[in-house]
């Protein structure tokens, strides 16, 4: 039976790149070296029910169409509309990306990534500190200190802590968890915390606190604090500098406890300035825990066509960036986009009821290889094939390496790149025939 080797698994940030699929009769029967989730995601299209056909929906109800005349439509939505809004593009190719910002160009939409809703203020705080970093494989053969702050690997990246940190054999580590140290940060004892050398167990909500009294502490102004910070004992919270100090090279993974709790992007930069403080004593670094597999890739490819990294407005005929002002959720709670396209993203499962409420009320178009709950309220639906099982591309992992994925089985459906390409060239066309809109 062929088994293809080296196979990259498109469900988290960790795009781990060992896994073998077996394929028969152009199905993956078998797949190894995946967890749960990267198993159930490469072998989705054969599990789980597919979008077959593309639709258009007339009086409420959606009807099968061809694809020339959902894109068409689609295209006729964008082009009439005053403020298109495109969003999500984080679990397809890079060159998919691409695309979808070339389609908000010759719009003149707004385009926003599924960080939007996660890691978006990671990318504010690295735009004022910068993000001291380095790869995966680095932080796999060096680190001794491992701190896992407002995440939970277990569940969310389950291979993380086997191929690149807390268990995994690196050249300077080579007895693995033996020559290692985890911390984990978190209100919740986790199932990630359970495992831990050290938790951390904040109260909600006070992660700045903590941040700043480990600087305090780091840079010797253990004095001036309080017996309690954040809920947890002073000495604590001095033995964790501690161990920071005496480690060779540390590392904070952060999750969306830091990211999407009081202080957001503040508490992001305030985590490279505690690394910045630490690296005047020892090595160490930060790396987000990216959820889907290629929103650091959205991140990328949007910086460097645009010169920013997600919630760009192309409304003035030029990249305009304003977080707060150009998010997808700031536009949809004022009531202010009168289309929505989205691509590899479920806003109908993640925004909140306002901006729900709002996308029910003007035309929507889903993009997508699977039907959830963005396709109630979707007028046009178009379906695409799975990027890195029925076709191939790159994606970015965590620590913002580029991963090629490989296409693993033949398939009717068009890739994402291809709508968006086909798509571009009728917004052209309705263009040049006159039609209003568009930028
Ligand atoms: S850890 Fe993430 S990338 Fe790796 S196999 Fe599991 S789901 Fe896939």
């Amino acid at each position: 039976m062929p088994v293809i080797k080296d196979v990259v698994c498109t469900l988290c940030g960790c795009l781990c790149d060992d896994l073998e699929a077996t394929v028969e009769d152009n199905k993956i029967t078998k797949v190894g070296k995946a967890c749960k989730l990267g198993r159930a995601k490469t072998m989705g299209p054969f599990l789980h029910e597919r979008i077959e056909k593309p639709m258009i929906r007339e009086n409420g109800e959606l009807k099968e169409c061809s694809y020339d005349e959902a894109i068409t439509k689609a295209a006729e939505i964008l082009v009439a509309a005053k403020r298109p809004m495109s969003y999500g593009w984080c679990s397809t190719s890079c060159e998919a990306i691409e695309k979808a910002i070339m389609l908000a160009e010759e719009t003149g939409s707004l385009i926003d990534s599924t960080a939007n809703v996660c890691h978006g203020p990671s990318a504010l705080a690295a735009q004022e500190k910068g993000a001291p970093s380095c790869s995966l494989g680095t932080a796999k053969n060096y680190a001794d200190l491992i701190i896992f702050w407002g995440c939970n690997p277990v569940h969310a990246h389950p291979r993380h802590q086997t191929r690149y940190s807390t268990m995994a054999k690196g050249a300077f580590t080579p007895n693995g968890k033996k020559d290692k140290k985890m911390v984990v940060v978190d209100p919740r004892n986790t199932d990630t915390a359970k495992k831990a050398d050290m938790l951390l167990q904040l109260k909600p909500g006070t992660d700045y606190v903590l941040i700043e009294a480990l600087r305090a502490i780091v840079n010797g102004h253990e004095d001036i604090l309080p017996d309690e910070i954040a809920g947890l004992p002073k000495t604590k919270v001095v033995e964790l500098a501690e161990m920071c100090k005496a480690a060779k090279f540390g590392i904070i993974y952060f999750g969306m406890g830091i990211t999407q709790t009081r202080g957001r992007y503040k508490s992001g930069d305030n985590v490279a300035s505690l690394i910045s403080d630490l690296n005047q004593i020892t090595k160490f670094v930060m790396i987000g825990m990216r959820g889907h597999y290629n929103v650091t890739g959205f991140g990328q490819v949007a910086s460097w066509e645009t010169g920013f990294p997600m919630a760009i407005d192309f409304s003035r005929g030029y990249p305009y960036y304003n977080p707060g002002e150009t998010g997808t959720n700031d536009v949809l709670m004022r009531r202010e986009v009168d289309a929505f396209i989205t691509g590899a993203a479920d806003p109908g499962a993640h925004f909140p009821q306002e901006s729900i409420k709002h996308l029910f009320n003007i035309p929507a178009i889903q993009v997508d290889g699977y039907a959830n709950p963005t396709t109630e309220f979707s007028d046009v639906v178009i379906p695409a094939a799975i990027a890195g099982v029925e076709c191939d591309g790159t994606a970015y992992r965590m620590d913002c390496q580029p991963i090629r994925m490989k296409k693993l089985v033949e398939t009717t459906f068009k890739s994402d790149e291809e709508i968006l390409t086909e798509m571009i060239a009728k917004v052209r066309e309705l263009k040049g025939n006159g039609a209003n809109g568009g930028a």
